[in-house]
């Protein structure tokens, strides 16, 4: 494959998109070629904060709804210093 062909790939790459014989290609094109290296290289810190963004948003995020708060109060699985009569109120 030339630096071309590897260029149309590369995103896919990074990705982790290819298939094994397809990344295998990109893999040992990118190891030989210094181009296509330094591309590889310009992408990561754009890359890295992909990951991060994303990582950031499937974080587990606790909302319930105020009768869901109070349903789990009275269950005596959450323990909180306001007692429940004041929370329903
Ligand atoms: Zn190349």
């Amino acid at each position: 494959m030339n630096c071309d062909q590897i260029e149309k790939m590369l995103t896919g790459f990074l990705l982790g998109e290819l298939d094994d014989r397809a990344g295998a290609s990109v893999r040992a094109h990118v190891t030989d070629c210094a181009r296509c290296r330094s591309a590889v290289r310009a992408c990561e810190p754009t890359l890295a904060a992909l990951r991060e963004a994303l990582a950031a948003r499937s974080q587990p995020v606790l909302v319930l709804s105020p009768e869901a708060r109070t349903r789990v109060f009275r269950s005596g699985r959450l323990r909180s210093r306001i007692p429940v009569r004041r929370i329903v109120e």
